[in-house]
């Protein structure tokens, strides 16, 4: 195994668990010893490092032209409960490669490398990509209760103000990342060049009948919003599979009232969730959720949307390098979206133009100890990583 895998197995075996699983939660001791282990090596290239006041670790390698706004690469250091070797390190690792590679090959860039490892990607009860809002500026510690939640962590509200940067001065923004998914996987190609990250949608849907006794209540009398919502999810899903192959339909969460064994349900609330890169499509299937609740007898239903986070586009100029880069390499390669939210959306919100790179999750697998990617995909995308910072430092993009 070359470089880049011997660092990622490194890190690997920093809060490693019993099971093989890795648990490195922001803030934890785990975490912040894997952090010391990329600094190192950021430090043996002569990279300048500092870890800010919420945890992120960054590192400066000054370019010839201190005129030119700086090519930033990143990931997180963090990982969930039991989850694997790859996500959010790939990133970090990834980008520390790129710079052994230029020391081997005496390459000075014209732009300043910029490299973030990002603290509390995963969710948390600060939210999801706090390393990455904080420093973007993204994200208000004024909000109520949020300054008790930073003191959990010994941090304060000063501590997110003074991580902000001046993030004007970013050229663009490169994530590589795992898939985590398996469309890579199952058809067999080796790099995804991600063309965006979809969308969050939720509803909260509520099914309204009668309750009755469960014995007494014959079936034709029946207003069962149990059944009624049933019925609605099936026609849900079967309406998501038929209106696009990258939408993606979820219920995962649902209360039943008044939840006795022999009373009829008068009230269900279930959580409706679709993603996709595309509002219209969204906003289609919401229409023909709706249309077909009004189709559903002894039973009303009311929708209340309750998170609309929509997709974000990758810059389309760095798609399109990152695509000639892997033609140029010669490596079978697909344009895709992006399931998951990444560091890169903060980045994208606040004006940086975003471009990602994903390589194949062995069977789809990730958040999970069996987490894997094949070492020669590993060094695959660390190689489109490393030709694209090569392409964009001599590409005037303006
Ligand atoms: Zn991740």
């Amino acid at each position: 195994m070359g470089r880049l895998n011997n660092i990622l197995m490194e890190a690997g075996g920093i809060g490693r668990n019993e099971d093989g699983s890795i648990t490195r939660l922001g803030f934890s001791e785990d975490y912040f010893q894997a952090l010391e282990l990329i600094k190192k090596h950021m430090e043996s290239l002569g990279m300048k490092t500092e870890v800010d006041p919420v945890g992120n670790l960054h590192g400066i390698l000054p370019g010839k032209d201190p005129s030119l706004k700086s090519i930033v690469l990143g990931s997180h250091l963090d990982t969930v409960i039991k989850g694997g070797v790859f996500d959010g390190m790939l990133g970090v690792a990834g980008a520390v490669e790129c710079v052994y590679r230029l020391k081997e090959q005496d390459i000075i860039l014209d732009h300043t490398l910029e490299i973030w490892g990002f603290n509390m990607e995963e969710s948390s009860i600060l939210g999801g990509t706090f390393g990455s809002r904080a420093i973007t500026g993204m994200l208000d510690p004024d909000q109520p209760g949020y300054a008790e939640k930073l003191a959990t962590f010994d941090r304060t509200p000063d501590d997110v103000r003074t991580a902000k940067k001046d993030i004007s001065k970013y050229d663009c923004y490169l994530e590589y990342h795992i898939e985590q998914g398996d469309k890579l996987d199952s058809a067999d190609i080796d790099v995804g060049v991600v063309n965006g990250i979809v969308s969050v949608i939720r509803y909260q849907v509520t099914a309204n009948g009668v309750s009755n006794h469960a014995g007494t209540t014959m079936m034709p009398n029946r207003k069962d919003a149990l059944v009624g919502m049933s019925k609605l999810i099936v026609a849900a899903d079967a309406r998501a599979r038929e209106l696009d192959d990258t939408l993606v339909f979820t219920v995962g969460k649902m209360s039943v009232a008044p939840g006795q064994e022999n009373v009829i349900p008068n009230e269900v609330v279930a959580t409706f969730e679709m993603r996709h890169m595309d509002k219209s499509v969204t906003d289609q299937f919401f229409a023909d959720i709706q249309a077909a609740a009004k189709e559903i007898p002894n039973c009303t239903f009311t929708f209340k949307n309750t998170v609309a986070k929509y997709s974000t586009p990758c810059d389309p100029k760095l798609v399109r390098i990152i695509d000639q880069v892997c033609s140029e390499l010669n490596i079978s390669h697909m344009i895709m979206p992006s399931g998951a939210g990444h560091d890169a959306n903060p980045m994208a919100h606040e004006g940086v133009p975003i471009g990602m790179i994903f390589v194949p999750s062995v069977n789809g697998i990730s958040h999970h100890g069996k987490e894997w990617t094949e070492p020669h995909h590993v060094d695959l995308g660390a190689e489109v990583l490393f030709k694209t910072v090569l392409t964009l430092d001599k590409t005037d993009r303006k």
